[in-house]
């Protein structure tokens, strides 16, 4: 399927301009899941200086085959104080926004999405097949 999907033609053929600004719009918005996969648990907790037992415990719910990032009240993730305290270790769902495959469904909701992600349309232009990289890791999400 995969590669039924990287044959066909896309409205990013050209690539698309992205530059993430940090503003943390996208780990305050709407509630959603932040899929942590298995092996992203000992580089997080590592970054934080805590156990991955204590990770689980303080700043996870189970999802799927592993966790999510747990929320406060307003759905804002809880590694976002002024910025995501995380960063290096973020996991994959974080380093491939805005480049999800739901993202990338149509021009027209890219750029709805883009309305919402001051990123897009700034910085380096990413190729259609790394676009395509990014989105196919996490088309599952
Ligand atoms: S909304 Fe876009 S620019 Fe802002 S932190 Fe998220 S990816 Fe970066």
């Amino acid at each position: 399927m995969v590669a039924d999907l990287a044959a066909r033609a896309y409205f990013f053929d050209q690539g698309l301009r992205f530059a993430c600004r940090r503003c943390g719009a996208c780990c305050t918005g709407a509630p959603g899941t932040i899929y942590v996969a298995p092996a992203e648990l000992a580089p997080i907790a590592t970054c934080l200086g805590v156990t991955v037992p204590d990770l689980i415990h303080t700043y996870l719910y189970s999802f799927q085959d592993s966790y999510s990032i747990r929320e406060d009240k307003r759905g804002r993730c809880l590694f976002f104080e002024a910025g995501c305290t995380i960063y290096e270790a973020r996991p994959l769902q974080c380093r491939a926004f805005p480049f999800w495959f739901r993202n990338l469904r149509s021009e027209a909701r890219w750029r709805e999405v883009q309305r919402e992600c001051p990123g897009i349309g700034q910085g380096p232009r990413h190729s259609r097949e790394a676009i395509l990289a990014l989105a196919g890791a996490t088309m599952t999400i």
